[in-house]
């Protein structure tokens, strides 16, 4: 058998038994987690499969080191091996302070226009986690990756931009003060329902029992709460299979049906830590998005082990899987960090690519391997009589985990 492309026809991936699979490795700690996150996941796919499944990683550049090679922090090249292979997978990525750069990741979804950021927060038995009961969390963030403040329209103040924005605003009858600065948080119809609506479908087909459309539309009307609005719009084209909490409040039976709610941003935020187990897939704007992935990351025991996706479902089919820490450049090449969070987000790419029984086995022996506590540095420091290893280690660790 030889390496292929993965394809899409009609929304619907086709992926060979032998794909090709482009491969950042990422600055920083990239160079420790990378390589074991690759030998995991190959083992897990050799146990799962026997031989009959294969992954041809190929390497492209980003950040320090497509400097470096090309003088160009994100290559053309490297883009167009994303577009043409569609599912990818990269380490952290530096973002240069100054000089006018936008973060390689935010770039990277914008380009690729991967407008959902899927971050799954659950707990594993054994993770140090300041709460008194973790494992009551197990959600699915479905954060909007496109628009919002981060669209990136701001003007810094005293900049001619900003001084006839001003002007445009006081025309519009708006006060604002003189000299401020301004950022516009656009937010459209099409990208909040397709945003929305990935989040059903993929409600459904996990057999989840809510989703949750996070806004702050009390304030924010025509942005935040229009959100909310195109969300339940988007919940009426999936018929009888979703119910919303209104009508539940006025009788009807959500027997086997999807809860369709909604909860104000700051609520959320309360809602996450007091009753944890009363939400499932959460589906919100980026700004919120952000915020509300990494405290629930927080919850379940860090960011650490925290995976993350972007994905454009349905239409390119391109996804980019993605350790959801940074650089850590202090920790670099010392074979030290956690590799959890990018091994943990290619079990997502691996279900991504229906390849279900490597997914499970990686998770699997992920999770018996911290509760062997088998750990590194990060949570070896919080958890009494642990063992603590190498980056390393812990992923040969993983292995022998897998029988
Ligand atoms: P960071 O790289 O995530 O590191 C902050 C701290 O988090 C580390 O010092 C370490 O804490 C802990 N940490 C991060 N990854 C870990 C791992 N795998 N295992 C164990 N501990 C881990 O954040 P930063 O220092 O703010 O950012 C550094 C660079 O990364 C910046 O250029 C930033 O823009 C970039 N960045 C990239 C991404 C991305 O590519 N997705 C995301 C965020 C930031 P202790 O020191 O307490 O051990």
């Amino acid at each position: 058998m030889a390496a292929e492309k993965i394809t899409i026809n009609n929304g619907k991936l086709n992926v060979p038994n032998e794909p090709i699979i482009p491969i950042i490795e990422g600055d920083g700690v990239g160079v420790d987690i990378t390589p074991v996150m690759q030998k995991v996941v190959d083992t897990a796919i050799q146990k799962a499969y026997g031989g009959s499944k294969k992954i041809h990683w190929m390497p492209i550049l980003a950040g320090e080191k497509a400097i470096a090679a090309s003088g160009q922090l994100l290559p053309d090249e490297s883009i167009n091996a994303i577009k043409e292979h569609l599912v990818a997978i990269k380490g952290p990525l530096m973002t240069p302070v100054g000089g006018g750069f936008r973060s390689l990741n935010v770039t990277m979804r914008q380009v690729l226009d991967l407008y959902a950021c899927v971050r799954p927060v659950r707990y594993y038995a054994g993770v140090p986690s300041p709460m008194r009961e973790p494992e009551k969390l197990d959600v699915v963030i479905f954060r909007e990756n496109t628009e919002d403040v981060y669209a990136g329209i701001e003007w810094q103040k005293g900049t001619p931009e900003a001084a006839k924005f001003e002007e445009f605003l006081k025309s519009m009858g708006k006060k604002v003060r003189e000299g401020s600065g301004f950022g516009v948080k656009p937010i459209s119809e099409m990208g909040s329902k397709r945003l929305v609506r990935a989040a059903i479908a993929y409600a459904l087909k996990h057999k989840r029992k809510s989703v949750t459309l996070m806004h702050k539309g009390n304030i924010m009307k025509f942005t935040e709460g229009a959100f909310m609005a195109y969300g339940y719009e988007v919940a009426k084209e999936f018929g009888d299979h979703v119910i919303t909490e209104k009508e539940v409040t006025e009788g009807k039976s959500a027997e086997g049906k999807l809860l369709i709610k909604d909860r104000i941003a700051d609520s959320m935020f309360q809602q996450l830590l007091l009753r944890p187990d009363e939400y499932d897939v959460i589906a919100t704007t980026n700004l919120n998005g952000d915020y509300i992935s990494d405290a629930a990351a927080a919850q379940a025991g860090g960011l650490g082990i925290a995976p993350g996706a972007n994905i454009n479902y349905n239409v390119s089919g391109i996804a980019l899987f993605e350790a959801t820490h940074g650089t850590a450049p202090k920790y670099a090449g010392l074979d030290k960090v956690n590799p959890g969070s990018l091994i943990l987000s290619a079990v997502m790419m691996l279900e991504y690519l229906n390849w279900q029984e490597a997914a499970e086995l990686v998770e699997k022996s992920f999770s018996k391997t911290i509760q062997q506590k088998i750990l590194t540095y990060d949570l070896a420091r919080q958890v009494e009589g642990a063992k603590e290893v190498k980056c390393s280690e812990f992923g040969d660790a993983m292995i022998k985990n897998m029988g």
